[in-house]
This record gives C-alpha cells, sequence and structure tokens, in this order.
C-alpha cells in the first residue's frame, strides 16, 4: 500500500518513449462555448493505465423542451453553466461516457496489457467517507466525476485513470456501443433501484437515451409489459420502432404521446356540464374545523393537476390492457417533469415502486404526497450506478441481450465536439457519439 503514497511526479518512461501528439480535449471555456484544445497529459501512476480514447457518448438528451428534457450532467454543465447548484469553474474539459485502447500500463498493474479494449468508469469514489465504507460508493461524499467541476472529462485523446476502474470490453463490442456502456450502467442501477424482476409491468416516462434504455434493460430481465411516455411525437415514433435483438419485435408495448396536463378543476366541469348544484357543496352549516371538500376555489393548482393526471392515467391503463391489475408495478421517472412525476404515481399500482431519475430544469416539483401514502408507494431516487453495474452492462452487449447500436444516430470527430453538443441539444438525435481520435492528422 505504501507506494500509492509516493505518487509519480513526472512521467514514467513507458509514456515518454510513446511521443504521442497533443493531447486535444473538449473544453468548455464558457457557457456553451466549446473549444478543443491540448490538455496536459495526465502523469501515468503505477496503480493505473494511460488509454487512447476512441468513442465519447454524447449524452442522454433529447430535445430542448422547456418542461420536458432528460439532461445529462455535462449537458447542464454546457447550456446552463452549472448543474444543481453547484457552477462551473472554466475551463473544464467535459465527458464521461468513454471507451479506448490501452497505450501503456503503470508498474504494478497485472490486470491489464498494452492493447487491451477497455470502458472508462468515470467515478472514482474517496474510500474514505461514511457512505464509501457503508458501500455505497456511488453517493461518496467526495466523489471524483469525469467531467464534473474539480475533475478532468475523457472527451480528449488520452486518458488516465486506475486500473481496476477500466473493465475489459469483448472483441465483437463496437467501439460506438462501447462508448454507450457508461448510460447502459445507469440503466442497470436504474433496474436495481427500481427493482425490476420478470412478470413485472413498467412504466417509463421520457423516451430518450435512458428512458430507452431503462426499457432495453426491462425487457432484459423480462418485463411483462412495458409502457412508455413522451410529448415529443419523433421520440415516441422512435420508442415503437426500437426492436428486441432477443424478438426482432418492439421492446415498449405502448408508447404513449403525452400533452401538459390540464389545470382546471374536473369536479367544476362536472357542475358546469349539467349536474346542477349540490346542497351538500354550500359552505352553508360547516362547523368549525369541517373540511369543505366541495369548496373548490381552496383547490391548489396541484390538486387540479393531480385530479387531471388520475383520469388521463386510468385512460392509458385501459389503452395498455391493465386495467385489472390497476396500474402498473414499477414507474421510471426519467424527465424531471412536474407532470410526468403526478402521471406516474397515478399510473402506479398500490405498493408499486417509482424511482426519480430526470433532473429537470427546478429543484421542487409539486407532488402527491396522499397517494403515495394510500397506495404506500416506494418512492426513490438514483445517483449514477454502483459498484456491480459496469460489469453487468458489458455482460448485456456481449450476450447480446442490449442493443444500444440503434439508438446512435449520429457521429462527429472530436474537433468537431461544439456541433456535437449542438446537435444534442438541437433534440433530432437520439445518441450522438464523439470519435475521440478523429479531426487530426497523426
Ligand atoms: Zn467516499
Amino acid at each position: 500500500m505504501a507506494e500509492f503514497h509516493f505518487l509519480n511526479k513526472t512521467q514514467p518512461p513507458q509514456v515518454t518513449s510513446l511521443n504521442l501528439p497533443p493531447n486535444h480535449s473538449c473544453t468548455l471555456v464558457a457557457k456553451r462555448k466549446i473549444e478543443v484544445i491540448p490538455n496536459d497529459l495526465p502523469i501515468l501512476q503505477p496503480d493505473a493505465l494511460l488509454v487512447k480514447v476512441i468513442s465519447t457518448d454524447k449524452l442522454f438528451i433529447h430535445g430542448y423542451i422547456p418542461w420536458f428534457i432528460i439532461l445529462s450532467l455535462y449537458l447542464h454543465n454546457y447550456l446552463a453553466g452549472g448543474v444543481g447548484g453547484r457552477p462551473v469553474k472554466y475551463p473544464i474539459v467535459m465527458g464521461h461516457e468513454s471507451s479506448g485502447e490501452v497505450i501503456a500500463v503503470g508498474d504494478l498493474v497485472k490486470s491489464h496489457k498494452i492493447g487491451d479494449r477497455v470502458a472508462i468508469e468515470p467515478g472514482l469514489p474517496c474510500r474514505r467517507c461514511i457512505n464509501c465504507k457503508e458501500g455505497r460508493v456511488n453517493i461518496c461524499l467526495d466523489m471524483r466525476y469525469c467531467g464534473a467541476p474539480g475533475s478532468v472529462g475523457s472527451i480528449s485523446r488520452f486518458f488516465a485513470l486506475p486500473a481496476d476502474m477500466a473493465p475489459h470490453i469483448p472483441d465483437h463490442v463496437s467501439w460506438d456501443e462501447a462508448g454507450c456502456i457508461q448510460p447502459l450502467a445507469v440503466g442497470v442501477q436504474i433496474g436495481k433501484r427500481v427493482a425490476l424482476e420478470p412478470h413485472k409491468t413498467v412504466a417509463i416516462f421520457g423516451c430518450g437515451p435512458i428512458g430507452l434504455i431503462s426499457a432495453a434493460v426491462a425487457h432484459a430481465y423480462s418485463a411483462k409489459k412495458i409502457i412508455a411516455f413522451d410529448n415529443n411525437p419523433v421520440r415516441v415514433e422512435f420508442a415503437k420502432n426500437y426492436k428486441s435483438p432477443l424478438t426482432g419485435k418492439p421492446i415498449i408495448d405502448h408508447a404513449f404521446l403525452i400533452k401538459d396536463l390540464p389545470t382546471e378543476s374536473l369536479k367544476n366541469n362536472e357542475l358546469n356540464n349539467g349536474l346542477g348544484e349540490d346542497p351538500s357543496r354550500s359552505k352553508v352549516g360547516l362547523g368549525d374545523g369541517e373540511i369543505d371538500d366541495f369548496h373548490h376555489e381552496d383547490e391548489s393548482i396541484g390538486d387540479r393537476k393531480w385530479e387531471q393526471a388520475q383520469k388521463i392515467a386510468a385512460g392509458f391503463i385501459e389503452q395498455a390492457g391493465l386495467t385489472n391489475e390497476e396500474g402498473v408495478d414499477r414507474v421510471i421517472e426519467a424527465t424531471g417533469a412536474e407532470d410526468c412525476m403526478l402521471l406516474g404515481i397515478a399510473i402506479a399500482k398500490q405498493g408499486g415502486n417509482y424511482l426519480a431519475v430526470g433532473l429537470g430544469h427546478i429543484q421542487t416539483n409539486t407532488f402527491p404526497t396522499l397517494a403515495v401514502t394510500n397506495k404506500e408507494i416506494n418512492v426513490m431516487g438514483i445517483t449514477r450506478y454502483t459498484a456491480s453495474c459496469f460489469p453487468s452492462a458489458i455482460d448485456m452487449l456481449d450476450r447480446g441481450v442490449v442493443d444500444l447500436r440503434q439508438l446512435i444516430t449520429k457521429s462527429f470527430p472530436i474537433t468537431q465536439s461544439m456541433d456535437a453538443f449542438e446537435a444534442v441539444a438541437a433534440g433530432g438525435d437520439m445518441k450522438v457519439i464523439i470519435k475521440n481520435q478523429e479531426g487530426f492528422d497523426n
């Protein structure tokens, strides 16, 4: 162990002898401004690998629609200058979803050799904090995460990382798919958190990449039925055509186009639709402390949207053939949009699981707490992925039970990184890949 207290301060000979070109890196220099400029080549440590990065997935987002968006951390950094109240400190090298080829090996490494194909696990936990000590390394209090403030991202030509953070990739997995292993690992963690199991029904809000990857994982876990929702008709159509590599048939049984929830009261509509005045709905006669259930002027907009969500969800449940089951077992909310949260709780069956995945634009939302209590819903959140998720994701690609190639719609050389980010922000593509070695003469 003592070796780790004496880190290399100069580049070891196995790196200097390579005579590598400058380490051009996708660098965020200001809000929505990227330059591909040389960054320092990291010094190879005794327990680490130097990787020639081949491909990087360009985040999980689709669309730039204000209320209905899945944003990855670094797209937040790109578009908004930060995420979750943590502003970016410029410049910052971006990226956390990469794969590549090992070109140098630290003196203590026995697990890897030059030429190995590896994925880059982007989160390096501290191993010391209380969460790490309890085995929950994904919520480490001192996490170093590629592309997050304080850490170097992986959209560069070369990247160094501890060997144990670089799982091997089978030869037959393409570089493009290999670049998507990190989001698939997040999909595996989503499955673990929401407790995907055979014969369970699953509802997914958001048909962007992480929604579709979640659907693919649910399918690989033998879900009984998968339904999905989005407010973007292009994404709904894409979802309908996302096919299983196992059956050749669509993974998603029903993909629904949804709209903003109406905000008018259903009860008032009933009154206005000829049901007449009900004397019991008068406030007259109420004693102290009595609740006037029918005084709708006191309803909040959240209450009204909740009424609408219940009605609309009932329609979806019927269309999906789930009326007898009275909802779905597992809800994956991958948008961060309030309306989808309301629909998600409304569509969950009694005792179901609800997982909050989407980040959204704001930090607080209206949430139907009474229904959560009455239906005894298990509400959970998720951050990143846990220890077994990368190996599980690689297994899924190795065995061919998940196909990410259908999701990759465009690729750019690293020299056009800003075009890649803008393409993602424009929402016309599902997954965009950056080729980290392309665009240079050497
Ligand atoms: Zn920690």
